[in-house]
């Protein structure tokens, strides 16, 4: 049982309260990231479950066990960081095993826990060298391999693949769930970077301000965001987001427009109350041409276009507000006027003070379990 259970964690320094209260529990062999902005308490928790930073009030459980002022070497944990933390003076294979060397495993397991690390991280040509003699990638494999002979339970990573370029993130990813895959070790793992999480996770906590806003799959995390937040912070472009927006008998209001709600949210939704309504930018389908369904489409107007490689992202102004398209091969000119169809299966509605997610009609629900 590699269980993490945090309950009514708080933690302050000073007068700066960085986590409020917060209560959550890893299951065993999750790969868990923490995700958010920077300096919404990211690093601070993964420290307290690590035993680097003190926990002020509450109770951490690791494996059913109150760890809460157990010193970090008693946890059964390794961690993982940004700037690898490597012994300078010592070449790859010492630096992996330094830490069974101090706790007296014995020499022969030591040498059988090298040897697996080393084919499995790719290091075996690379044991005599010292960590200056390597590449930024290398190191961090070095780093893996350190908190992978370990055996731990529970792995602890800070920002372990920020320091690499793109492609040596793909593969360092992939090493890491190779590791997982063997050993079913519990992880969490801290990130800001949604692609890591989305990539990575089986589950993902989004912080914001020291304060769970999302824990569940990042399918979900992606597909149903529980409010506003969630749904802006993951997302390349973010969400569209429409502010006061209306349900005006069977029609949509934004701003001076008005659209045709589909059959399946009308009665979801009360007439004459405030939403934010949200729908992602490759749920937009834009014409030149205004359909001969009446109110079908709002009108726009074409900003800019960016070119994201496979997909083009389209920038349009809309009462007031930018909305952005993302689509296969725009054939329109900044300026102009064009008009823009929502996939209604893929709105969201927002309640216009919590912000919270209002979800969807049973008829359009497709939660994935
Ligand atoms: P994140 O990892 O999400 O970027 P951190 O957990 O590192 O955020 O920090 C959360 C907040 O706590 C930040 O506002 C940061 O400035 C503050 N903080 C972190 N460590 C200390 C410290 N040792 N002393 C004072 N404030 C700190």
């Amino acid at each position: 049982m590699k269980r993490i259970e945090l309950t009514d964690i708080k933690k302050a320094y000073g007068e700066t309260v960085v986590i409020p209260k917060m209560s959550f529990s890893i299951a065993d062999g999750e790969r868990l990231v923490l995700l958010g902005p920077s300096g919404c308490g990211k690093s601070t928790l993964l420290r307290m479950i690590a035993g680097l930073e003190n926990i002020q009030e509450g109770v951490l459980k690791i494996s059913g066990e109150d760890v809460s002022n157990v010193a970090p070497g008693q946890r059964n944990i390794a961690m993982v960081f940004q700037n690898y933390a490597l012994y300078p003076h010592m070449t790859v294979e010492d630096n992996i095993t330094y830490g069974l060397r101090q706790n007296k495993v014995p020499k022969e397991e030591v040498e059988k826990r090298l040897d697996m690390v080393l084919d499995m991280l790719d290091l075996r040509v690379y044991r005599k060298r010292k960590p200056k003699e390597l590449s930024g990638g290398q190191r961090q494999r070095v780093s893996l391999a350190r908190a992978t002979v370990k055996n731990s339970e529970v792995f602890l990573l800070d920002e372990p693949l920020s320091n690499l370029d793109a492609q040596l993130r793909v593969s360092a990813r992939q090493s890491l769930l190779d590791i997982h895959e063997k050993f079913k070790q519990t992880i969490v793992y801290v990130t800001h970077d949604q692609i890591e999480a989305m990539t990575f996770a089986t589950k993902v906590i989004l912080l914001n301000k020291g304060e769970i806003q999302m824990y569940d799959e990042p399918y979900n995390v992606y597909h149903h965001p529980s409010n506003v937040f969630t749904a802006k912070f993951i997302g390349s472009p973010s969400m569209n987001i429409m502010e006061h927006v209306h349900i005006i008998s069977n029609f949509i209001r934004i701003g001076k427009q008005r659209m045709v709600l589909d059959r399946e949210w009308r009665g979801y939704l009360e007439e004459n109350t405030n939403y934010f309504c949200g729908i992602r930018p490759e749920n937009l389908r834009i014409t030149k041409k205004k359909s001969e369904q009446e109110y079908s489409q709002i009108e726009a107007t074409v900003q800019y276009i960016e070119n994201l490689g496979a997909n083009f992202a389209v920038y349009l102004q809309v009462e007031g507000s930018q909305l952005v398209a993302v689509i296969k091969e725009p054939d329109f000119d900044v300026n102009e006027k064009v008009y823009i169809e929502f996939l209604q299966d893929h709105l969201h509605f927002f309640d216009g003070t919590t912000e919270k997610n209002l979800g969807r009609p049973a008829s359009l629900h497709s939660q994935r379990q």
